[in-house]
């Protein structure tokens, strides 16, 4: 018997804000009321006031290993930090990417004892003969899989063939589980940084004009036919130009089941970034101009992109200096996982172009529904007691020192004044965080198991 706890807040359900008390019992919620419960000696009461309390956070989009100082420990500390309840973690690990059942297993047993928030896990396959560890990853719990149209990294980050994506989906569509891409196409970014490497054109703007808008599009075109002809469900990560949106809608109207997500990033930064900032404002996708930024909110405002993620990747400032002199020799990435919520908070809802409701639906109730995570996503009757606790008023000033990153991870947006800020993180009905301090044991968080765990043990395979 857990203790009863109950909160009082500004309560983002799924269809409005209301001041209501929630009553959290054994790590669910267990009551939604309008009028104060009657509280017993035994029952914890917080009051938050005039607070939000939003549905707990999920990143869909976050990379653990890819700076394999990392890890899960940091990551979730920073999690708790946004407000993030839950988080997807990538499976592009260095040294070794989770292409296997067994490599699977073997990062799983790793998150308990080093969370202090819950997290799922997405696998992929080998760039050879890869559909076969499908059924097996499926089977061991992978939330979903990612796969690759551009060649990172021939054997951690490798492009999948085309047949072999045909293959995958066709597998996958039996199952329910949601593949998604890295879209980018290959062949015209190789060819492009050669031909700029040869000019000897490294400057920073170069690495957005050798990922034009045109290389995310003809990707994307590509997989959403493929989806098309195999029935499968479709997820394009990181959505960098609205051009892409549009094509993806235009799919939606044909029956397809494909969704995306834009990150962060591409909300509030622009090549302007790029090129004062150089490596520490490089990623993939590339910033790109202005009115492209522009065209992405107001696809965001109208529903057209169904959430939004950090894709997280926290460099030290000491590996994006590998850059300075060229461009294309700086690692690609940033951290984010503690600034998506607020960031999209502050941009989207304190300045007025997102209710607390949209907002809620792009950082929780509609990545729970794409992953299938049944039991988070909503404040609802009966699903767990992960909350973000956000208060409007307040108001913090990101900087590189103040990230909890182990790595001394640095950000473009460092010296922004964001309005609004997370006060406190429940996870299943505890506070892992609250004022500046974690609350709860690394051996807290647990491992969210995909949808497919019971179908992918009896699928044919
Ligand atoms: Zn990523």
């Amino acid at each position: 018997m857990t203790q009863k706890k109950i909160l009082y807040g500004q309560v983002v359900t799924p269809l409005r804000v209301t001041a209501a008390y929630l009553t959290v019992e054994n790590g669910k919620i267990t009551g939604i009321s309008t009028t104060k419960p009657i509280l017993d000696a035994t029952t914890e009461f917080f009051d938050y006031g005039a607070q939000y309390i939003f549905p707990g956070f999920i990143d869909g989009h976050v990379h653990c290993f890819s700076n394999p100082d990392e890890g899960f420990a940091a990551t979730s500390v920073g999690a708790a930090v946004g407000g993030v309840t839950t988080f997807v973690d990538m499976p592009y690990d260095r040294p070794k990417p989770i292409n296997t059942a067994a490599r699977f297993n073997a990062k799983k047993a790793q998150i308990k004892g080093q969370t202090i928030v819950d997290i799922a896990l997405w696998g992929t396959i080998p760039k050879q003969d890869g559909v076969k560890e499908i059924p097996g990853l499926i089977a061991a719990g992978a939330a979903a899989f990612k796969m690759s149209t551009f060649e990172t990294d021939p054997e951690r980050f490798p492009k999948i063939s085309d047949v072999d994506i045909y293959d995958a989906l066709t597998k996958l569509r039996k199952t329910g589980i949601v593949p998604a891409f890295h879209s980018e196409n290959n062949e015209m970014i190789v060819d492009l940084i050669a031909r700029y490497q040869q000019a000897g054109a490294t400057y920073p703007r170069a690495h957005m004009e050798t990922r034009p808008i045109i290389v995310e599009t003809t990707a994307v075109q590509e997989l959403c036919e493929i989806a098309k002809w195999t029935g499968s469900k479709l997820h394009i990560v990181h959505v960098s130009a609205p051009e892409t949106v549009d094509l993806i809608d235009a799919y939606r109207q044909q029956g397809v089941a494909v969704t995306c997500e834009t990150c962060y990033q591409y909300l509030v930064l622009d090549i302007h970034d790029l090129e004062k900032m150089g490596p520490r404002a490089k990623m993939n996708p590339p910033l790109r101009e202005p009115e492209t930024v522009a065209g992405l909110w107001q696809r965001l405002i109208a529903g057209k992109i169904d959430y939004v993620t950090s894709d997280h990747v926290p460099w030290a400032a000491s590996d994006k200096a590998k850059g300075q002199a060229n461009i294309f020799e700086a690692p690609s990435g940033l951290p984010g996982i503690e600034l998506v919520a607020p960031v999209l908070y502050d941009a989207g809802v304190a300045q007025g172009r997102l209710s607390p409701v949209q907002f809620s639906q792009l950082m929780a109730t509609h990545v729970a529904q794409r992953f299938n995570f049944s039991q988070k996503g909503s404040i609802e009757l009966g699903k767990d007691a992960d909350f973000a606790i956000l208060d409007p008023q307040a108001q913090f000033t990101i900087t590189d020192a103040g990230l909890h990153t182990k790595t001394n991870a640095i950000t473009p947006l460092a010296g922004r004044t964001l309005q609004g800020k997370v006060t406190a993180t429940w996870v299943r009905g505890q506070r892992v965080y609250a004022d500046d301090q974690v609350l709860a044991p690394f051996t807290y968080g647990d491992f969210v198991p995909g949808q497919g765990l019971k179908a992918g043990a009896s699928n044919e395979g």
